[in-house]
């Protein structure tokens, strides 16, 4: 999904997570659609998918099996995706 961020500069833009107005604020274009954040932190919050397993946001690479997303290759497996794996082992 092709993800753009744009600089707002001294444009003054709200929030959308948390309402502040602030010149350092930013739009982040994705899926057709403009999102505007103060900071990063608002826009993990908003946009981030959540981990089915433990509930915590995926800002990293995360782990997703058909339409599931997991944070890691633990949570996964702990939903029944004994696929998964982090990383490939060497099994001796
Ligand atoms: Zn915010
Ligand atoms: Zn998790």
């Amino acid at each position: 999904m092709p993800v753009e961020t744009v600089w707002l500069g001294e444009t003054m833009a709200k929030c959308e997570v948390c309402s502040n107005d602030y010149d350092m604020s930013f739009e982040v274009h994705a899926q057709g659609q403009v999102h505007t954040f103060d900071s990063f932190e608002c826009a993990i919050h908003r946009m981030a998918p959540q981990c089915e397993h433990c509930g915590c946001r995926i800002v990293g690479h995360g782990v997703q099996a058909g339409d599931h997303w997991y944070c890691c290759a633990h949570c996964a497996r702990a939903e029944g995706e004994h696929a998964i794996v982090d990383r490939a082992e060497a099994r001796v």
